[in-house]
């Protein structure tokens, strides 16, 4: 499996994370700091952001 390097810090991104998150290319640091890539990508399936920020918090809580 080739190695997934982070967009932003240049950094291998863990393979677990690849596994959890296939379509990310940051690293968890980085999409802590400047949010995470994958979002968008599912807003784009047709999600809008209110709606999936207001399913993470109904996750966490
Ligand atoms: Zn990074």
């Amino acid at each position: 499996m080739e190695k997934q390097k982070c967009t932003i810090c240049g950094k291998v991104i863990p393979p677990e994370r690849i596994a959890a998150l296939p379509q990310t290319k940051r690293c968890v640091n980085c999409a802590r700091e400047r949010g995470s890539d994958v979002v968008s990508k599912k807003v784009d399936i047709g999600m809008d952001a209110d709606t999936y920020r207001d399913l993470l918090g109904a996750t966490r809580s």
